[in-house]
């Protein structure tokens, strides 16, 4: 923090009244705002102009990070605002939640050098943020709308990122979605101190006031079949994502207060968002005063610990049966959750859920690793003689997602998936096996990054206009 920010806390601390302290909040907003523009330019005219950037590369949407960074060492916020929007239809959001340690800045030169990477995350939330602050960032005005319709099926970062370019090109496009909200995990996954709602509320709406139509409460399948829609619609995406959870096989796992992560999460964002929730209020999904243990050592897991830390337990356990070394989730959110008061148990597996009517404890068994296993991870395997039994009032299991059985779901057996469920494509093209039907996001990589979605929603709009184009010539010919 500057001199200058320091000697004006401390004067905002003797405000004499209210039209002073409204001049001085004001004079503070326009301090911090100078504070972290510095720092933005500081962190930008770091970046070495490397020649081979490898954040670039290493960014799914090959992002031009280096020359945003000039441009923001130059002061030049507009050209930056405009260009990092050329590539990536969300910058602030993949700015505030892209695990940048495994993408951009992993890769950064600097960093390889060992001199610490350039933030380029919050760099490009920053222009972001700018550019709302200063209402650069317009609905889309198209010159004349195309007399072609598409249906997107699923309003998650992958379906409104695809239904942002063609509606650049000029398409009519409705979203149909089966949540109340649009932004799929984006409003119903990942937690608000990751990633504030407004964000997401703010680029939907400029979708809505850029006519895309959203239809909220809607679920295909049940609502409507997949070839009802095709009869609608000139060509169909499939951007549902992944929710069916995993579950773990064990005794006692009927007991009450044992919970599927994403219903953890979900009630903690609907109370986020103003919402009444009954299984909040009523405590079952309510962490506060209890004693949470949470199975599973991935992102999900971490968000759930860190939301039951937030809602005041009383303590939180993560179980994971590798250790630290080997955890799938990220480093820096794992650092986090322990600075916060999560205590981790590595290399400790539950065995069975014990309770009369709801859950009371866990056995656990200890784990230790053995040879590695065909992905290369060394596996685990229990130390015989060394379980243990934790107290527990309540266990979120977060043991990562599945597709639904969607040729079901939908009413649509000839719809191609893979073994695990997920949507077979082509891969240039990303058209299913339903001719006019595209499909992107976690419901065809499986359970991934906003990042990737985005991409994915970006490459099938191509895809989709080009498709769209041919179909109209050869209606022309056919005439
Ligand atoms: C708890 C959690 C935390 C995460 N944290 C991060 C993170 O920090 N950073 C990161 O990059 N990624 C994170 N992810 C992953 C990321 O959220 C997903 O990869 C991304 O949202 C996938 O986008 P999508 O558009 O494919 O699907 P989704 O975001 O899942 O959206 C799918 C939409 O389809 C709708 N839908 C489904 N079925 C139907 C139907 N039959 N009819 C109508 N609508 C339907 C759903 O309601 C939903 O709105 C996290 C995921 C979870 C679960
Ligand atoms: S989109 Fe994600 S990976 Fe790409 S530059 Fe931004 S933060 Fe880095």
């Amino acid at each position: 923090m500057t001199e200058k920010m320091l000697k004006f806390i401390s004067l905002k601390t003797q405000m004499p009244n209210k039209r002073a302290s409204k001049k001085r909040t004001k004079d503070f907003k326009e301090i911090y705002n100078k504070f972290i523009n510095e720092k933005a330019k500081e962190q930008s005219s770091r970046c070495s102009q490397c020649g081979v950037p490898f954040c670039q590369i290493h960014c799914p949407l090959h992002n031009n990070i280096p020359d945003w960074l000039k441009l923001v060492a130059e002061n030049r916020l507009e050209e930056a605002n405009e260009l990092v929007h050329s590539t990536n239809n969300m910058p602030e959001i993949c700015g505030s939640i892209c695990p940048q340690d495994r993408l951009c800045e992993g890769n950064c030169v600097i960093e390889r050098a060992g001199h610490g990477t350039v933030t380029i995350g919050s760099i490009e939330k920053y222009i972001t943020d700018t550019g709302w602050s200063k209402n650069w960032i317009k609905p889309i005005k198209i010159l004349k709308e195309i007399d072609q319709s598409v249906g997107i099926v699923g309003a998650g970062p992958a379906g409104l990122a695809c239904a942002e370019e063609l509606r650049k090109l000029g398409y009519k496009i409705t979203i149909y979605d089966r949540y109340d909200r649009p932004g799929g995990l984006l409003i119903y996954g990942i937690p608000n101190f990751k990633l504030e709602k407004f964000a997401v509320e703010r680029r939907t709406d400029l979708l809505k006031k850029s006519g895309i139509k959203f239809k909220q409460n809607f679920e295909v399948g049940r609502n409507i079949t997949i070839n009802e829609l095709r009869k609608k619609h000139d060509a169909l995406l499939i951007a549902t994502g992944v929710y069916k959870s995993r579950e773990i096989n064990l005794p006692g796992n009927h007991l009450k207060r044992i919970l599927p992560a994403i219903d953890f999460l979900r009630a903690s964002n609907k109370k986020g968002l103003g919402d009444k929730v009954k299984n909040f209020d009523n405590g079952i999904l309510d962490a506060k005063n209890k004693d949470v243990i949470v199975i599973g050592g991935g992102d999900t897991g971490m968000d759930c610990v860190r939301t039951a830390i937030r809602q005041n337990a009383k303590s939180v356990k993560c179980l994971y049966r590798r250790d630290k070394e080997n955890m799938p989730g990220s480093a820096r959110e794992v650092h986090n959750a322990e600075e916060e008061g999560v205590e981790f148990l590595w290399l400790s597996n539950p065995k069975k859920f014990i309770g009369t009517s709801q859950i009371e404890s866990v056995l656990v068994e200890r784990m230790k690793l053995g040879v590695p296993d065909l992905s290369g991870r060394k596996k685990p395997e229990s130390v015989p003689g060394s379980d243990f039994e934790l107290k527990a009032d309540m266990v979120i299991e977060a043991l990562g997602f599945d597709p639904e059985d969607l040729p079901k779901l939908f009413n649509s057996v000839d719809l191609s998936v893979s073994k695990l469920g997920t949507i077979k494509i082509n891969l240039k093209t990303m058209e299913t096996n339903l001719s006019g039907v595209f499909a992107a996001g976690d419901i065809v990589r499986g359970a991934s990054l906003v990042v990737w979605a985005i991409r994915d929603g970006r490459d099938s709009a191509t895809s989709i206009a080009k498709y769209l184009e041919q179909k109209k010539q050869k209606s022309v010919i056919a005439a």
